[in-house]
C-alpha cells in the first residue's frame, strides 16, 4: 500500500536523522560497517519503489503547521496574540531553540524580535552566520501571561511540535537557550550551569546548551561563559565541514 503524504514526511525525517547519526559515527572513525550484502545486491535484482520519495523538511514543516493550527491544546491560547511557529530555513545545520514567544513576538508572530533577539542576532553573528541561516523556534508557541516560565503541562502539550520542527530539519546542531529549553530537550531538571558548554545528544543531534540571551541582558558577566559554550557549537559545526 501506497504510505500517504504525512507518513512519507515522517518516515523523511526519520531518515534525515539517521543521515547526521552515520556522519557522527564517521566522524568517530567508524567508516564502514560489516554488514552481509542486502537480497538486491546479491541478486542484481532493484524492485520498482525501492527507493522511497524524497520528503522535503519544508514539506514537513507545512505539514506540522498544518497540525498545530489555530490551537486551543493549553491555557496559553487563552491571551496570545498570534502563535510563534519559528521560522529559518529548512534545511538550517543551526537550530536555537528559546523557551517561549514574550511581547513582541506574541504581536509579531516571529521568534526573538524583541531586546534579547537582538543580543540573539549577535550570538548568530559570532558564529559567523546571519540570523536567516539559522532555524529558530521555542519550546512553547504561545506567550506565557506576563513572559512567566512556561508550566509543565503547556510544554508536555506544545513541545512534541518542536521535537518535529527538529526531526523535520535534523540539524547539525541545536544549541538550546536557558533552562527551559536545555531541561525540556534533555528529560532533565538539572540546571542550566550544569548542563551548558559541553556536547549533548538530542534524538542522535549534537546539542549544546547555553545561557538564554535574556538572562545575559540581565547578567552581562556571563557572556564570556557564553562564547565559550558558542565555541562548543562552532567546533561541531567545524567538524561537520571537514568530515563531510
Ligand atoms: N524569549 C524566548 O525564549 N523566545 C522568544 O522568541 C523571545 C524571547
Amino acid at each position: 500500500m501506497e504510505p500517504d503524504y504525512r507518513t512519507k514526511a515522517e518516515i523523511s525525517a526519520v531518515l534525515n536523522r539517521l543521515k547526521w547519526c552515520l556522519t557522527d559515527l564517521h566522524m568517530a572513525g567508524i567508516k564502514y560497517w560489516p554488514m552481509k550484502p542486502r537480497e538486491h545486491e546479491a541478486t542484481g535484482v532493484i524492485e520498482n519503489g525501492d527507493t522511497p520519495d524524497q520528503v522535503k523538511p519544508e514539506q514537513v514543516l507545512i505539514v506540522i503547521r498544518e497540525d498545530i493550527g489555530e490551537c486551543t491544546r493549553c491555557p496559553l491560547h487563552l491571551s496570545r496574540t498570534t502563535l510563534v511557529y519559528g521560522e529559518g530555513p529548512p534545511q538550517a545545520r543551526l537550530v536555537f531553540v528559546g523557551e517561549g514567544p514574550g511581547f513582541d513576538e506574541d504581536q509579531q508572530g516571529r521568534p526573538f524580535v524583541g531586546r534579547a533577539g537582538k543580543l540573539l542576532d549577535k550570538m548568530i553573528k559570532a558564529l559567523g552566520f546571519v540570523r536567516e541561516e539559522v532555524y529558530i523556534a521555542n519550546v512553547v508557541k504561545c506567550r506565557p501571561p506576563s513572559n512567566r516560565t512556561p508550566q509543565d503541562n503547556e510544554i508536555a502539550t506544545c513541545s512534541p511540535f518542536l521535537f518535529r520542527q527538529l526531526e523535520a530539519i535534523a540539524p547539525q546542531v541545536i544549541c538550546a537557550l536557558g533552562s527551559c529549553a536545555a531541561q525540556t530537550l534533555l528529560a532533565t531538571n538539572k540546571p542550566i550551569s550544569s548542563l551548558r558548554s559541553k556536547k549533548h545528544y538530542w534524538r542522535g543531534m549534537p546539542l549544546v546548551c547555553t545561557f538564554h540571551p535574556a538572562y545575559l541582558l540581565r547578567n552581562p558577566s556571563q557572556k564570556s561563559s557564553t562564547w565559550q559554550d558558542l565555541l562548543v557549537v562552532h567546533e561541531i559545526l567545524t567538524g561537520y565541514q571537514e568530515g563531510n
